[in-house]
């Protein structure tokens, strides 16, 4: 059974069940009893677990703390003043618990979803990582395969990035991966995903792509590359790239990443800063 599914069926249960414990008990008895409503406390958690919004944490607090207040009233509308203070500020206290725990649970809430954000994240250049690159395409490919619509796959790697380390040392280096990735981002649509696959090799995946626009934005990427130079301690440095480029046929992920793999190193040994479609 699904997680929400049980959640749904524990927050119905707990709230009935100090309802009909309080309606089993004599008036007298139940006065004496007050801790039974405590168990609201395990709706209220359930449901500000399920769904960590302010609106609907403070909805939760006021519905679980004030539940008491309104039966209390329903059962004898004749109660007195001091009994009705006694209510209000018993619904004050479990009012102030119940949003001190959802603050809690917002607050953990978001640190999850940023270390679930960090890990999709190439820590050097900002942009995804290979991580979400197989996530984008596990996705993706369902959508292509029911629509039956292209799907494109381009990997570039710096040509003689190692030169670049060798004579401007390894910062310089740093500097250059990350005027790709903004070379990149600036090249590619929004329903793209465009990775740094792993040292100096990147990858994009663009959805709805024929391979003959592939073919153009690739040329674009390479040809931006090539004319478009940093500056790095006042020198000016320039370098080149190789794509291989490769379209979906419903093979495995790994196999069509290798595709494109496979015609990025022919592009390397046709003697680099070309493009190479895989075929
Ligand atoms: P090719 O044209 O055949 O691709 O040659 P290359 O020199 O670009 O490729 P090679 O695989 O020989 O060298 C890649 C270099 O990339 C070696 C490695 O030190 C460097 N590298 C990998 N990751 C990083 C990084 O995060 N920062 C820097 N500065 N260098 C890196
Ligand atoms: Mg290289
Ligand atoms: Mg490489």
């Amino acid at each position: 059974m699904k997680q929400n599914n049980i959640y749904w069926i524990m927050i119905v249960l707990f709230t009935v069940l100090p309802i009909l414990i309080n309606s089993l008990l004599s008036d007298e008895v139940s006065k004496n009893h007050h801790f039974i409503w405590s168990l609201f406390l395990i709706p209220s958690i359930l449901m500000m677990s399920m769904y960590p919004k302010w609106s609907v944490i403070i909805s939760s607090a006021v519905f679980y703390s004030s539940f008491k207040l309104v039966i209390a009233f329903f059962q004898n509308p004749d109660v007195d003043k001091n009994a009705i203070t006694v209510l209000i500020l018993g619904s004050m206290v479990n009012w102030s618990i119940h949003i001190t725990i959802g603050y809690f649970i917002n607050k953990s809430h978001k640190l999850l979803q940023l270390v679930e954000e960090l890990t999709l994240v190439d820590v050097l250049t900002g942009i995804n990582n290979r991580r979400y690159f197989n996530l984008f395409l596990e996705k993706t490919i369902p959508n292509i395969e029911k629509t039956n619509s292209s799907l494109i796959m381009m990997t570039l790697d710096i040509d003689h990035f190692k030169r670049i380390n060798d004579t401007y040392g390894h910062s310089c280096g740093d500097e250059a991966l990350k005027h790709i990735s903004n070379v990149i981002r600036r090249n590619v649509r929004d329903t793209d995903a465009y990775v740094r696959i792993g040292g100096e090799e990147f990858a994009i995946v663009m959805p709805s792509t024929s391979l003959e626009e592939g073919g153009i934005i690739a040329e674009r990427l390479r040809k931006t590359v090539e004319e478009s130079s940093f500056t790095y301690k006042q020198e000016v440095i320039q370098f080149t790239i190789s794509i291989g480029l490769s379209q979906y046929h419903g093979e495995a992920i790994e196999d069509f990443i290798n595709k494109a793999d496979k015609a990025l190193y022919q592009a390397k040994e046709n003697g680099r800063n070309n493009i190479v479609v895989f075929v």
